[in-house]
């Protein structure tokens, strides 16, 4: 309930329990990827994490469906700029990150929801960096599912959502098999259990249920809009400063962000950047974030990518350059 207010989910019956996002990924892949037919068209981009290429590569190898990408431009933004070669009457499904865990494009997903739409495919959503950090509403962005993980948003691991709108719902297949995702069982069959039940097989994990239930409530008493604009002031901060360091190459620049920063400075490799960061005490996560293609794009085997949430402040920002600014003179 606190989760369907949370997104404005028309109904608490459309939020499914999951692992994560991982794992809402691949009940979509399975369930309505077992459907595709050969030649049928599966459309993500190079800016996905590998949890939503994966899944799709491996059904359209179980299916004989064709994985399409579409790349990005410049700044680090879709690149729509031939909408037709990507969006076909062969496609069936597009899924698309909301916000990129590498660069922080946020993607106009109302507006893809309606391509989408536009050549009868299913829209399905990666919210794993979307509803931590900016205020979702499902109805109003128009997708048919959207995925999101607890442990990005101050709650717990192992659990996660699948909202999906009840219409598709009702029509796929279910994922996994077991105890409570059934109605009657016999030696040869078996029915199913009414949405969300039909998706959520075995004992379900409702302690890390709870923990994400105190983490909605944590997020929206201090509101969502807040933390998308704590989160773009600290952003705008930090792009100034870090303009100003000699050497950093910053990844992407697209005027729609949210509040990650990806960049390598002169020749020092990441992982050396972050043993030396993590000697003052920053935190940062540095590689290949789990989105090679990307990297590949970028030209990158490695990043460094600093990202704030609601406890970070300018004082971070200060020490995060001033760490910078010592560790180039070391090297
Ligand atoms: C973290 C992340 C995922 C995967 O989430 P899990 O919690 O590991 O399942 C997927 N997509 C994006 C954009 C992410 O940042």
């Amino acid at each position: 309930m606190k989760i369907a207010k949370f997104i404005n989910s028309p109904s608490e019956k459309e939020i499914i329990f999951t692992g994560g996002t991982t794992g809402s990924i691949n009940l979509l892949a399975r369930s309505i990827g077992n459907t595709l037919k050969p030649g049928e068209e599966i459309l993500i981009s190079e800016m996905e994490h590998h949890s939503n290429i994966v899944p799709w590569q491996l059904a359209a190898q179980r299916t004989g469906a064709v994985l399409k990408y579409i790349p990005i431009n410049e700044n680090g933004e879709l690149d729509l700029s031939d909408p037709d070669k990507y969006f076909t009457p062969r496609t069936r499904i597009v899924s698309l990150t909301h916000i990129s865990n590498v660069l922080g494009t946020i993607n106009p997903v109302k507006k893809l929801a309606e391509k989408a739409h536009g050549v009868g495919a299913v829209f399905i959503v990666d919210g794993a960096q979307g509803v931590p950090h900016m205020k979702v509403d499902v109805q109003n962005l128009d997708c048919d599912f959207y995925a999101f993980s607890g442990h990005k948003m101050l709650g717990p691991t192992g659990v996660g959502i699948l909202w999906g709108k009840m219409g598709q719902l009702v029509n796929m297949d279910p994922f996994m098999g077991g105890g409570e995702m059934i109605e009657a069982v016999t030696m040869e069959s078996s029915t199913w259990n009414s949405v969300p039940y039909k998706f959520e097989a075995g004992t379900p994990n409702f302690a890390q249920a709870v923990g994400l239930g105190a983490a909605v409530d944590y997020l929206a008493d201090i509101t969502m809009e807040k933390i998308a604009e704590h989160e773009k002031e600290l952003t705008n901060y930090a792009l100034d400063k870090l303009d100003k360091i000699e050497g950093l190459r910053l990844h992407g620049s697209p005027p729609q962000r949210g509040g990650v920063i990806s960049f390598n400075l002169e020749n020092i490799h990441p992982h050396d950047l972050a043993q030396f960061l993590n000697e003052d005490n920053i935190a940062i996560r540095v590689g290949h974030h789990c989105a090679q293609p990307l990297l590949k794009t970028l030209g990158e085997t490695a990043t460094a990518r600093m990202s704030f949430y609601i406890y970070n402040d300018e004082s971070d920002v200060d020490k995060f350059c001033q760490s910078l600014d010592s560790i180039r003179e070391y090297f």
